[in-house]
Order: structure tokens, then sequence, then C-alpha cells
């Protein structure tokens, strides 16, 4: 998904290998980037460009004519079946392939209404009807579409919009006497009845459901930093040759501080498993609702009702504000290009982002002229001494390692020394050119040349055909050819830096159905962007802060106390409570050219045959833990018992295999099967593996969920608290993961009405949840509501009568 298909990939593996060896040596060993982008895109041939545009093609990304009817009557089967979220996404679907101020696109949004006013997303109904009336919407439909915009209104408590809206449907009805009788009456008692409602709704005050967004925006560092941008006070930017630049505390932090609050300078949402169109399917239109039909493509908002772009059938947004916004930044540019960037991959559009979003600040200049020196070496200028050293400090094959010391300003400042969110900022992010493979270089280096070569096309086909609107050839105009190839090299760049600094933007999916009590929260990845702020910060597998998201952007907050002078550590993946010492070492390695020697690294490379306890295997015998290798004995000196690792795997994965079907099962609703099941499970686990080991942590969660599901909320609560315990063992105690199961425990004390032990659930679960996320996560709302719901009960009366 970063990286390109793998047909492409595998393409220019393949022409790599045919090169002369000479050329390849040439290419492996280009001084700098320019020359390494020159020399690559003259290798790029006119059959190499065809072969990538009919991987392109693959990805269904234009306005297709005939897919509205399609989808709106597949929205409308769902609607039938009262499964009012499948027909939203579908109307949307319709909607993103129509033709602005068309019937199919007014239609569509109208039955998007419907389904909306049916989900109780009323504000949200009330946008879709004046977006289908925008659009034209028949004249003899007008009165359906009215009388839903009244019970909205009454609903929301506006009477007067309402009463407004009821007079200019009964002025409506007065032009049409041609109404057919039963409609006319159908439509006179909605009326009455609205208007009574009206009546008696006059006195409510409308609610806010802005109020949350605002108070986030008024979510501020308590002293904002004076050298770097979108930073507290509390910490301050050091460099130093071995780590390079780094964030250490100024003074005492608590767990909570917020410590860095940025948005993403670029970001690129994850289109989500959206595979390129294959023939032989029984559909040419996809039903199935990704990332990319549920999320703003511009601010990540997740959002029922997008409105799509009006040049293609993929870019959707949340408003038309945000529509307008990445128009006017990218979007222009962007939109003849979808497919080929779905082929290419987020990081080389992230890279073609950056560089569209830095003609807009005065960075773009210097960069511009700055990578005009690099082709031209010998020129160098004094003002841009500085960038100059670090692209001449990046190409010789540095290291975080063994770099050498960096002259005062430190990389990335301005010439006050002062660290912003900029493009400046960004381009002096280590793009690791030594330390890449040589293939793949020439990968990166291929993709963005095939890029180029498309802009070039698509801003010479807008200047000639002169169709587009002037504002688009003036967004066109500064990528045009001569300065292109110095584009070029600042997004193989961007696309080399994006494997160590590319952040990945998660949002909490709360996972199980309505009717399913119990929700269950998991991450995912929503986007991936950059910010230079947040990349300052050094890895650790065991970090003391925590980066959570909201729209695009990210907070860090100290998930623990972290004293004065001690180093700010984010995780960069590896976390020590998610994978063993080797495979973490392995990862960092790869990835960011590294070896870790954080604290946990160092203690588990001292005894490497002792694994992590949610892995561990116990004794059938003594229930002792089992050490060892290839054979494993058990721990306890009174007992001789040992046991091949390879019996103890192969045991393991039955055991999974049966979780796998009791879980099946629990889908499908048959819960006394799938508890059966479980319990035989639990049994099982029992005799061979640890009581935290994580697989028996799964079982027990499964057994939560299916009891909750049969409303037997003690039992369920019983077998939670075991799964809790695996889960602190694994993770901490105030670990957002053990925060997430807290929540867990808590809806169910709170379901069962076992008062004390939910609220007493509830404040530990948002005292961890805090921490991780600030007051203004959607769990910690919950766990709010729950609480205040909690402390109205009215008390129990207890009397003598009893
Ligand atoms: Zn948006
Ligand atoms: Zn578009
Ligand atoms: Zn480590
Ligand atoms: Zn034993």
């Amino acid at each position: 998904m970063d990286l390109p298909v793998d047909e492409w990939k595998s393409y220019i593996l393949q022409k790599w290998s045919l090169l002369p060896k000479s050329i390849q040596v040439t290419i492996s060993t280009a001084e700098t980037l320019s020359d390494l982008f020159l020399h690559s895109s003259s290798l790029l041939q006119p059959e190499d460009e065809m072969f990538l545009k009919r991987l392109s093609r693959g990805y269904l990304v234009g306005k297709d004519p005939n897919a509205p009817l399609f989808y709106r009557e597949e929205g409308n089967k769902k609607f039938q079946k009262k499964d009012y979220m499948g027909a939203t996404v579908l109307y949307s679907k319709g909607v993103s392939h129509s033709r602005p101020n068309s019937e199919d696109i007014s239609l569509c949004y109208a039955n998007r209404s419907a389904a909306l006013f049916h989900l109780g997303q009323y504000e949200t109904c009330l946008k879709d009807i004046v977006r289908a009336q925008t659009h034209g919407y028949p004249e003899g439909l007008q009165p359906k579409l009215l009388l839903r915009k009244a019970e909205c209104l009454v609903t929301l408590g506006r009477p007067q919009e309402a009463s407004q809206t009821i007079s200019d449907l009964e002025s409506n009805f007065a032009a049409k006497p041609t109404l057919a009788a039963s409609q006319f009456q159908i439509l006179q008692r909605t009326l009455c009845r609205l208007k009574v409602k009206v009546q008696e709704k006059g006195n409510l005050t409308e609610t806010s459901p802005a109020a949350l967004t605002k108070a986030f925006e008024d979510m501020d560092l308590r002293e904002e930093n004076e050298q770097i941008s979108n930073t507290s006070s509390s910490v301050s930017l050091c460099t130093d040759p071995l780590k390079g630049r780094y964030l250490v505390a100024t003074k005492d932090i608590l767990p909570g501080e917020l410590l860095v609050k940025e948005d993403a300078f670029v970001s690129v949402l994850n289109p989500g498993e959206m595979p390129p169109w294959h023939h032989g399917l029984e559909s040419k239109w996809d039903t199935r609702a990704t990332n990319a039909d549920l999320y703003c493509h511009r601010c990540l908002k997740h959002t029922l009702a997008p409105v799509p772009c009006d040049g293609c059938s993929y870019a959707k947004y949340c408003s038309q504000e945000c529509l307008q916004q990445a128009w006017d930044l990218y979007h222009s540019i962007e939109c003849s290009l979808g497919g080929l960037l779905l082929t290419l991959g987020v990081f080389c559009h992230i890279a073609l982002r950056s560089t569209l979003l830095a003609r807009f600040e005065e960075a773009g200049k210097v960069i511009n002229k700055l990578c005009g020196e690099i082709t031209n070496r010998d020129i160098c200028l004094p003002e841009s001494k500085n960038l100059a050293q670090i692209l001449s400090y990046d190409v010789g094959g540095e290291s975080k390692k063994k770099g050498k010391t960096v002259e005062t300003p430190i990389p990335g400042c301005d010439i006050n020394g002062k660290y912003e969110n900029n493009y400046n900022a960004v381009f002096s992010l280590l793009p690791h050119t030594g330390n890449h493979s040589p293939v793949h270089k020439f990968l990166c280096a291929l993709s963005v040349s095939a890029l180029c070569r498309q802009l070039e096309a698509a801003s010479l086909q807008a200047f000639t055909t002169g169709l587009k609107s002037s504002k688009l050839k003036a967004a066109v105009a500064p990528m045009l050819y001569p300065e292109l190839n110095i584009w070029g090299v600042a997004m193989l760049r961007h696309m080399l830096q994006l494997q160590c600094n590319a952040q990945a933007i998660t949002t909490i999916q709360q996972t199980g159905s309505e009717e399913n009590l119990i929700t269950d929260s998991r991450q995912v990845r929503l986007a991936t962007g950059l910010f230079p702020v947040v990349s300052l910060l050094n890895h650790s597998c065991s970090p003391n802060t925590s980066v959570s998201f909201i729209s695009t952007v990210a907070t860090v907050r100290a998930s623990q106390q972290i004293r004065k002078g001690q180093e700010i550590l984010h995780c960069y993946g590896p976390h020590e409570s998610r994978m063993g010492v080797a495979e973490r070492c392995q990862k960092l390695r790869s990835q960011y050219f590294f070896d870790c020697n954080c604290p946990p690294c160092e203690r588990e490379k001292q005894r490497p045959s002792q694994g992590p306890r949610w892995e561990a295997f116990c004794c059938h015998r003594c229930g002792a833990l089992l050490q060892g290798g290839d054979v494993l004995s058990c721990g306890s000196t009174s007992c001789t018992e040992s046991v091949s690792r390879d019996h103890l795997v192969s045991q393991l994965q039955d055991l999974q295999q049966q979780v796998g079907m009791a879980r099946k099962l629990l889908r499908n609703g048959e819960l006394e099967r799938a508890i059966q099941l479980l319990l035989g499970c639990q049994h099982d686990a029992e005799s061979f593996l640890l009581a935290e080991h994580s697989v028996v942590g799964e079982i027990e969660d499964d057994l939560a969920q299916a009891y909750a599901a049969l409303g037997d909320w003690e039992k369920s609560a019983t077998h939670l608290q075991k799964s809790l315990r695996v889960v602190e063992v694994r993770h901490g105690p105030s670990s957002v993961e053990m925060g997430h199961e807290l929540f867990k425990l808590a809806q169910i004390f709170f379901n069962g009405f076992a008062i004390p032990e939910a609220l007493n659930t509830i404040q530990q679960a948002e005292k961890v949840l805090l921490v991780h996320y600030g007051p203004w996560n959607d769990e910690i709302q919950e766990l709010q509501k729950m609480k205040s719901c909690l402390l109205d009960l009215p008390p129990i009366p207890v009397g003598p009568n009893e």
C-alpha cells in the first residue's frame, strides 16, 4: 500500500536485473539524488509507461455513467431490509459516480437523506436534502423531500424553520392540483401530525454537534515552546552526532501531559483493501465499503454522507469546504492521476502532495534554488548554505549512527533557530540515501519519473485544450517541465525519507453491531502523513509517550512520569509488548537502519532463551513455567518433566484452530455452541499454557462476549476480568490496551446494573484512557455518560416494607 503495487515492483526488478553491469554501478554509486534521478529517469522507456498505464487503468477512479443507477437500486434493496447504514454507503457510491447537476446525483442524495433520517442523523440528512435540491431534484418529487426536511427540523427543535418548510409545502400543494388524491391525503395527514409536533417541541433548545470539535480546538498546550512550534515548553530540541536530533524534558512531566499537538504537514488517506479491478467478477461495481468511502480524503473525519469530487469518483470529502480546500491545495493536479497514484502507492502520492504544498511556501523557492544547486554542484549560494549542507550530508551515505556533527543551526530550523511545521523542516528529514538498496532506489526513481511524465502530459493538455478553468491553469503552471526534473528530485527525496519518517495516522474503530451491547475497539490505520515535529522523537521499544490522532492532528502525551533531562521517546512500531527482541531489532535495522539499545532490548538480549510470558508454556504436571530451546524442561526443582517445543507448538496450533471455529459460531449467533467449544478450549489451554498466555486471554475475552450476548452479565464479567489480567501482564496496568479492556468491563457492569463495580471500573478506565487520549476521546465521553446515568438513578428504597 505504501510502495507501488507488486506488478510494477516485479517489472522494475526485472528491468534492473537486465541492465548492463556498468549502468547498475553508475546508479548504485550515484553521489547525489539528482544524479540518481537523472540516470534512472533516462532509462524509462515508452513501453514501461504503457505497462504502468495498463496497471493504472485497473482502478475505477473515473465517473461511470451507468454506476449511479446500479448503486441506487442496490441501496434501495438494503433500505427495504432496513439496513440503513448499508444503504447509505451504496447511495454514496452512486453519488460519487454521478455528474454534478444531474438527475442521478440529486436522486442519490435524496435517497441518502432518507437513510440518514432513519439513522437519526438529522443534521446530515438536512444537508443532503439541500444537496439534492441544488443539483436539480425533480419538481414532482419535491413534497416528499420537504416533508422529510420538516420532520428533521421538528426533531432538532427548530420550530421556526420547520413552520416555514411546512408553509412552503402547503403552497407547493396548492400549486399542484394534479397530485394523486391518495398521495395528497397521506401528505396532508403527515403535515397535521408535524404541526402538532412543532407546537409541542417549540421550547426545545438546539443542540450543537460542533461542540466537541470546538472543545478540541480549544485544547491547548499549556505553554507554547518558543524554539519548536506545536510543542509544549516542557521540552527542548537537542542534537548529537550519535542520536541526530532529539527532544528532552526541560522540567518534570506528569503522565497525560500534552507535549506535542501537530497537524500533519501532508497526509494521504490509505485506500484500504481496494483491489485493482480484475475481470471475471460478477459485477463491475464494488458494493463493499472501504476507508476511502467512509473518511474524508482531506481531514480524515469519519463521514456517513461524503460529497465527491466533481471530476473523479475516488476523492470524497466530509464537506464542500474540505472539497474546495483539497482542490485548491493539490487535488486539481491529482484528480486526473487517480489510477496512477493508486498504482504507485501512498509514499509516491505523499511525495507528490508534499511538493505541491511547497508551492505555497517561501521554502518552495529555496528548494527550487537548492535542487538547482545539486544539479550543478559548483555553484553554492551563501544564503542557502545551511540547506546545502544538509544535502551534501545526506547523500554521502550518512546514518544516525555515524553522521558527522552538524553545525548550528540544527537542520530544519530557520535562521533564528526555530523549528516549525513547514516544508523546510520536511525537506530536512533524512532520506538515508546510502542505506537503501540500489534496486529500491531505482524503483523509487522510476516511479517518480513516470509520475513526472504524466504530470507533464496533463499540464500540457490543460493548456492546449483550454477547457479547464483558469484557476487550474494557474495551479498547473508551476509544474511545467523545465522545473519538473527539480521537482522530481525533491519527490524522490521525499519517497526515500518516508520509509523512516512516515507516520501512520490511526483511529479507534468500534466493532460490534448495535444488538451487541459490548463494543470492542481496535486501532486501524487510516492514513499516512509527515509530521516534522513528531519526527524529532527517537524510538524506544518501551516509550514514555503515547501518540493519538483526531482528524489529521497528532497529539503526543507523556504516558508516564518523565524526569527533567530525560529524553522524550516514541515507539516506531516494534513495541516490547508486541514482539520479542529478535524480531524488534530485525525490523528496526531493516526499516530504520539502526540497532536498538533501549533498556528492554538490552535486558532481553542478555537472556535470549527466556521469551515473554504471554508466549510461555507451562508444565502439564505441576503448572510451573517451562524453559529452554528445542526441548523445554520444567522450572520447578521437584519436577523432571521435559517436552519438545515442536509438540507444544502443534498443540497450540490445534487450540487456535478450535478458537477460530468458536469465533465463527459466535459471529453467526450460535452462542450456546460457541460457549461449549470455548469452555473446552479453556480447559485444554490450562494444561499447557501459562495463565498469562495471550491465547488464554483471547479465550476468556470471547467467553465474556458470548455471555454478554446472552445477557448473562455476571459470567461475562468474571471472564473479562481474567482477560484483563492477561492484558495487564502483557501491556502494563496503565497501557492503552488496558484502557480499552477496562472500558469493555465497565460496559458489562453497567449493563448488568452492578452499580458499585461499574462506577469503580469507569473511574479506572477513565484514568488510563485520559493519559493516552486526553478528554475528547469517544470512549471517555461514553464513560462519562454511563457515570452520570448511574449517579442519577433514584436511590433504592429501603424500608420496613421490604
Ligand atoms: Zn473533511
Ligand atoms: Zn477528483
Ligand atoms: Zn529496543
Ligand atoms: Zn513440572
